[in-house]
């Protein structure tokens, strides 16, 4: 069998602990016997991260850049312990954070959805993508705690030497105090992003916000995101049969609690981080959520949505047998692979990248899956795997597949 060829490397960003190895046996049992994969690759491994400074995750988010497409292995994220087990020489930032902070642009996340794995909201048929607005708010804040009386103020000085100065609080005694911002141009690319999205996947965008208490803030970004819409995208959403629908975020809450799924979440940077785990952990496991950031500039960069499953890896160390789900691993490859192919014209490319969900797919369906799944699932006759022998099963079907 030929390999099939790829015009344009992917960016390959390796990971850490069991998610390196997993990454490892995807690239030498469902990617190489049937692509000359071509990537270029950076280890953003803590290792070689505390080796460079981190500048290879800064050169990994340039070469994505340059090139479109990247892939991610999950990493570690730096903190007391860990500084500790990988004598740092410093606390690095999350990885994730760097790459997003050079490109810009919105986290989606999606379930994979398979049969045998109902989602504990029956309701829930189709996928819910959950698309998180990845700057500012508390996560670019600045907090005080406060331990005697005294007058807390918001305080702006423009350049143009207008002072603009309000009370927030007068404190009595001990309590706390945070000032958070956003900007009017991030989130309009994070509008810009949702709405490109839908179209891209053919899905309604949902968005919600609590501008009845904070008028001025959420209501910005409610106004943003109408004008946004009216102005760039309405008739294409008309054209497409696809609608845009804001309300209160504990109505929104309350809606997709009895929605079918299908459509696009779009949240604040808080919703986002929490309402995305109870959607994940609700369609039955981290380990099926994949995750694509997506710039305003059309730089794509896929990975799994969890960790780097640091218990799994203790046990691998000392030579135990692991059971670790490699499918949203598999499927960041896959999401690359095909955008690359759509990108490239690459059909054979893109058809691949379908082949290999459709096998993992139908490995999980004919009742071979790893732990995480068998806990949950609701198959009569089902085998449970370890890491390398699910990957050897999906590799089983894809040949079958291939042939
Ligand atoms: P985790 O996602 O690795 O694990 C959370 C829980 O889910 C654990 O109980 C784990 O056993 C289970 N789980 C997750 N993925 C699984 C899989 N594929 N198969 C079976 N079970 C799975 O998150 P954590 O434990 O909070 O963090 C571990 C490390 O991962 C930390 O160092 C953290 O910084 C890093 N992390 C990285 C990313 C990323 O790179 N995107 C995201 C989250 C956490």
């Amino acid at each position: 069998m030929e390999k099939i060829k790829m015009q344009t490397p992917l960016v390959e960003m390796d990971g850490d602990e069991m998610t390196r190895i997993l990454w490892q046996i995807i690239k030498d049992e469902l990617l190489t016997p049937y692509l000359d994969l071509n990537t270029e690759y950076y280890d953003l491994g803590l290792e070689h991260r505390n080796e460079t400074d981190d500048q290879v995750t800064i050169d990994a988010a340039e070469a994505t850049k340059k090139y479109g497409v990247a892939v991610k292995c999950a990493t570690i994220t730096p903190n007391a312990a860990r500084m500790e087990e990988y004598d740092l020489k410093k606390m690095y930032k999350s990885p994730n954070g760097t790459i997003r902070a050079i490109l810009d642009g919105t986290v989606f996340r999606a379930p994979i959805v398979v049969k045998g794995i109902e989602p504990c909201v029956k309701n829930w048929v189709k996928p819910i993508t959950l698309a998180r607005h990845a700057y500012g708010d508390i996560y670019k804040n600045t907090e005080f705690y406060i331990n005697k009386p005294g007058d807390a103020y918001l305080v702006f000085e423009g350049e143009d030497g207008e002072e603009r100065k309000e009370l927030i609080q007068h404190f009595d005694g001990a309590g706390v105090l945070r000032g958070m911002h956003n900007l009017d141009d991030s989130v309009k690319s994070f509008a810009r992003s949702c709405f490109n999205y839908a179209l891209d996947t053919r899905q309604d965008v949902w968005f919600g916000s609590k501008d009845t208490i904070s008028k001025t803030y959420d209501g910005r970004f409610k106004e943003i995101f109408q004008q946004i819409f009216d102005a760039e995208f309405k008739d294409k959403f008309e054209e497409a049969g696809l609608t845009y629908f804001y309300s209160l975020i504990d109505d929104i809450v309350a809606r997709v609690m009895k929605a079918d799924g299908g459509f696009i979440w779009a949240c604040k940077n808080y919703d986002g981080d929490v309402m995305s785990d109870m959607v994940s952990s609700a369609f039955g496991s981290l380990a099926m959520m994949t995750s694509v950031l997506v710039s305003p500039k059309g730089y794509f960069e896929y990975e799994a949505a969890h960790g780097t499953v640091q218990r799994h890896y203790y046990r691998h160390l000392e030579g135990k047998e692991t059971s670790t789900n490699s499918v949203a691993t598999i499927f960041a490859w896959t999401g690359a692979l095909r955008k690359r192919g759509e990108l490239d014209g690459n059909a054979a490319l893109a058809d691949f990248a379908g082949k290999l969900e459709k096998a993992t797919l139908d490995t999980i369906e004919s009742g071979k899956m790893t732990k995480d799944l068998a806990l949950i699932t609701s198959l009569k006759d089902v085998q449970v795997l370890n890491s390398r022998d699910f990957i050897l099963a999906v590799k089983a079907r894809l040949d079958e597949l291939m042939a």
